[in-house]
């Protein structure tokens, strides 16, 4: 049995996070077996990648290296990947799941005559089998399985797991051709949503959410959204917190009703929206519905202020609920925050 990572260098030329938890789980996994793992780059260029990565124990670095292959794109990023794969020859590919492989590896799999999985947060060796953990339907089931089918395309969930760490060290890059087929998609630029990006910090500690109450009326009969804007803000820089919404409030952009500018689609959090990782969580004027409180599966502890003693966190959603105005509250917690 072969063991390939497989890997998209960053613009920048390094590998992401991503990358390395997956490598991490390569390795894991030939250790298992007792196979030799190699590591497959593909982008721009990959020397530099291979430094970053030239301890981690592979046989051996495959580079496929192109100028078009520096920014994400279908077609030019399934040729490299499959080629590749073909070179490598190796039965168990592994592939960090994010956005611009997962646009890809079905295709790949196809085109290997292989099987995919997605969403895996686990392989480990059993036996001489590949056992495969993986969710389903939205992390919401957990499936352990194995596959005959070979070559097996694995894409490691991201943040399941402790990226490789280790020192630089020379590494040679074995080059792999690829004819890189004409594009019919060009790529011109990267547009990114400002807010989110601003808001969204999946390295926080702290995942505060806003709930639609901040932008309802309040007891005087009047919303405040200028001062819940100004709180959250202030609360964000002071805790160094992420940014969650719940659906009813980041919907409110599209309903033409006063919201708070800097919270979008990217910052929502339940089913139909993100499951963020935090140690802790604070929801604020949110009223912890099923829906919503799912995505917080990956929440540590988690605390909850709301005017309601009925509301959806105090049916066991929440470890600690204070039945208490938010905008008094948040105010409160800002100034201890200094
Ligand atoms: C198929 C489906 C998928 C869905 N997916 C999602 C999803 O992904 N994410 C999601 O969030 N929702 C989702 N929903 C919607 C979900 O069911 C709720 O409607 C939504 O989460 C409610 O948002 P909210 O709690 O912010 O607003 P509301 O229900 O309006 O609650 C506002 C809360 O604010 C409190 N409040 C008001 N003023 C204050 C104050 N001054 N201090 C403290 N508390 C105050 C009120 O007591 C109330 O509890 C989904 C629904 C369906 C049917």
């Amino acid at each position: 049995m072969s063991i390939l990572l497989l890997a998209h260098v960053d613009t920048d030329g390094s590998l992401a996070k991503p990358a390395l938890e997956a490598l991490g789980a390569a390795k894991e996994l030939a250790a298992g077996l007792s196979v030799p793992f190699d590591v497959g780059l593909v982008g721009g260029t990959a020397d530099a990648a291979a430094v970053q990565i030239g301890s981690c124990g592979a046989a051996q670095v495959f580079g496929v290296c192109a100028p078009e292959l520096t920014e994400a794109r279908y077609g030019t990023d399934a040729a490299a990947a499959e080629a590749v794969a073909r070179v490598s020859g190796a039965d168990i590919i592994l592939v960090p799941g994010t956005s611009r492989w997962m646009r890809v590896v079905a295709g790949v799999a196809q085109r290997l005559g292989g099987r995919v999985d997605t969403h895996v947060t686990e392989c480990a060796a059993a036996g001489a089998e590949v056992s495969v953990t993986r969710w389903y339907y939205k992390q919401r089931i957990e499936g352990v399985l194995t596959r005959q089918e070979r070559p097996l395309v694995l894409a490691i969930e991201p943040g399941t797991r402790a990226p490789w760490a280790g020192a630089p060290s020379a590494m040679a890059v074995t080059p792999v051709d690829v004819v890189v087929p004409a594009g019919r998609t060009r790529v011109v630029g990267v547009r990114a949503p400002a807010s989110g990006e601003a808001t969204v910090r999946p390295d926080a500690e702290l995942l505060l959410v806003a709930g639609a109450g901040w932008t309802k009326k309040q007891a005087d009969g009047a919303p405040h959204v200028a001062d819940a804007e100004r709180l959250i803000l202030a609360f964000l820089a002071g805790a160094r917190a992420s940014l969650g919404g719940s659906k009813s409030l980041v919907d409110q952009s599209g309903d033409g009703q006063a919201v708070l500018p800097f919270m979008t689609h990217v910052n929502q959090v339940g089913q139909t929206g993100a499951s963020p990782r935090h140690r802790k969580g604070l929801a604020t004027c949110c009223h912890g519905e099923e829906p919503h409180v799912v995505g917080w599966r990956f929440i540590g502890e988690r605390r909850a202020v709301n005017l309601n003693p009925n509301c959806g966190w105090a049916q066991g959603k929440a470890d600690v609920l204070y039945v208490a105005d938010a905008f008094e509250v948040m105010a409160k917690v800002n100034e201890l925050l200094g």
